[in-house]
């Protein structure tokens, strides 16, 4: 046999391929949608779930509010009034 190649402890190849980001939903563990958004360079992250309506919101990686969700938006698109 040749061994000795072979790391233990292995690697966890986690490469996103699919449209999915891989994480369930937290309510229903369901599928959720991912939609990318780039806004002024940052990548924006909106997850949303079919079965619970749940919507989670990421900015560079980082989970945000729906509130500074929008705020970054806003930001880009210019404020109304
Ligand atoms: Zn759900």
């Amino acid at each position: 046999m040749s061994a000795g190649d072979r790391n233990q402890g292995t690697a966890i190849e986690d490469d996103s391929s699919g449209p999915s980001s891989g994480e369930p939903c937290d309510r229903c563990g369901g599928e959720l949608s991912v939609i990318r958004i780039v806004v002024d360079g940052n990548t924006l992250l909106m997850e949303s779930c079919d079965g619970c309506d749940t919507r989670r919101w990421q900015l560079a990686g980082e989970r945000i509010d729906l509130q500074q969700a929008l705020d970054q938006v806003g930001e880009h698109a210019g404020r109304r009034r």
